[in-house]
């Protein structure tokens, strides 16, 4: 079989711009939200998805933190100190297994030289415009399309148990404020006045850092509801059960994708396909330094008044909760391991009682639901959104952390890039070349 999509090649009036078959391949937060904003465009898209459904990888149980101005890089100067314990406890929030794996040595040491202070402070307040971009888009896209998903408004509260770590923290907020972030620190008493839940934490808390304009929503649902706006109002075929194989070549550009019954044939492909962007970029002879970072989540039924009712994040756990509806949704861990679940039991188990010691009776935790995910980090945080070797071939990917945060963002700095049109933020900050 060879799909073909059946519109021919049209030119916009005035823009002098050609419509386009577009592939999208991967209908995770970011596939979905990039096929939504290029068909805005009136492109013709495709998005192909190897799951039996949209939102089957690290979009489907993560934080569901919206977290636009706490956009912290996990590369920064402050994880040096706490290397030798991911390496060595097996209890760590963070953990980091050695592998025989080039790509991982790559990735690690790339990592390391995003550790650099310069570099971090950079990337924050590169990652805070992209922030601020995506936090427009994603309510221009929620009021226009009427997507429900149990999206709240409620502010968020980082709480630090490490009187330097908050020390760290506090410079940060006053360099991020100069990119325009309003947040404001607040000592331990401060912390429970916002989030009186936080009372059994009480004493190990030393202080948070409060941003009253964060968000949360639940990310499968929107990715869901999003699908069914493509597929009706925008007559974008999603075709789910259907991974891609390879490619067809021709000249320095991509004809078709492979797959089971035959080709896609396009003209222009976006690789949007998370973790495996990797191995999909490979068989185009591409190298993208996206590593799988494992993490964890439980979802389970709140108990009003002793849930928290503002998103927060432990950061000495690197633990966020949210609110999600009747719901408390708890996600955490970061593991350097690989694609590895051999120690989900484990991890789970270490995750429970973690979030135990702050919130015990935040919700029934013996009944949740509990899931494990694999972020799609490169080493400096930031996505990759652009061009390639290939003149047709575009990458929307490598979100890490902050896919849910930053996906609307980096779909219109890639309709914006795909077109050719002056970007709303710097277009080389999330270049492949950065990397190289
Ligand atoms: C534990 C955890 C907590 C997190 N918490 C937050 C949070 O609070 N806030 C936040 O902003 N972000 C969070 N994230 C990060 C966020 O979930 C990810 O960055 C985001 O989901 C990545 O989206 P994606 O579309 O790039 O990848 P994915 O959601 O993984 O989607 C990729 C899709 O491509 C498909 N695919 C793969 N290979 C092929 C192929 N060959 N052919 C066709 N399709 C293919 C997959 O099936 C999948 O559906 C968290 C992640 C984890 C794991």
């Amino acid at each position: 079989m060879a799909v073909h999509a059946h519109f021919g090649r049209l030119r916009f009036p005035g823009e002098g711009w050609l419509r386009m078959q577009v592939c999208v391949v991967g209908a995770g937060i970011v596939g979905l939200t990039g096929a939504y904003f290029l068909a805005r465009e009136g492109h013709d898209v495709t998005v192909l998805e190897s799951g039996e459904d949209v939102a089957r990888g690290a979009s489907f149980a993560n934080g569901a933190q919206l977290s636009y101005s706490y956009v912290a890089p996990l590369a920064d100067p402050s994880v040096l100190p706490h290397l030798p314990a991911w390496l060595l406890s097996s209890d760590s929030a963070l953990r980091y297994v050695p592998r025989p794996d080039l790509r991982q040595w790559r990735w690690c040491m790339a990592f390391l030289r995003a550790c650099r202070t310069a570099t971090s402070n950079r990337t924050a307040l590169e990652l805070l415009q992209l922030g601020a971009l995506s936090r427009a888009a994603l309510h221009e896209l929620v009021e226009r399309e009427s997507i429900d998903f149990s999206h709240v408004r409620n502010g968020k509260l980082v709480v630090y148990r490490d009187a330097h770590e908050f020390g760290l923290a506090r410079k940060k907020v006053e360099l991020l404020a100069e990119g325009g972030a309003s947040q404001s620190a607040l000592d331990r008493n401060g912390c429970i006045e916002v989030e009186p839940s936080l009372e059994f934490a009480g004493a190990t808390i030393v202080g948070g850092i409060h941003t009253p304009s964060e968000e949360a929503g639940d990310c499968l649902q929107f990715c869901r509801a999003l699908a069914n706006v493509l597929r009706d109002r925008y007559r974008v075929r999603i075709l789910t059960g259907t991974p891609v194989l390879g490619w067809v070549r021709q000249g320095g550009q991509v004809a078709a994708a492979r797959i089971a019954e035959g080709e896609v044939r396009a003209d222009a492909f976006v690789l949007s396909a998370g973790t495996s962007s990797v191995d999909l970029a490979e068989g185009l002879g591409l190298r993208l330094p996206i590593y799988p970072l494992t993490g964890y989540s439980l979802t389970a039924a709140a108990v009003p008044d002793r849930a928290p009712g503002i998103n927060v994040t432990d950061l000495h756990r690197k633990v966020v909760y949210a609110r999600l509806g009747e719901q408390l949704r708890v996600a955490g861990m970061v593991e350097i391991t690989g694609a590895d679940e051999t120690q989900r039991d484990t991890r789970l188990a270490t995750l429970i009682r973690h979030v135990k010691e702050i919130f015990p009776l935040a919700a029934d935790y013996e009944r949740a639901q509990t899931w494990c995910g694999h972020r799609p980090a490169t080493p400096d945080s930031k996505p990759l959104v652009g061009a390639t070797k290939y003149s047709n071939v575009w990458l929307n990917t490598g979100h890490g952390a902050l896919g849910f945060t930053l996906a609307c963002g980096t779909a219109r700095l890639l309709t914006e890039v795909l077109h050719g049109r002056q970007t709303s933020v710097d277009a080389g900050a999330y270049s492949l070349s950065r990397l190289s």
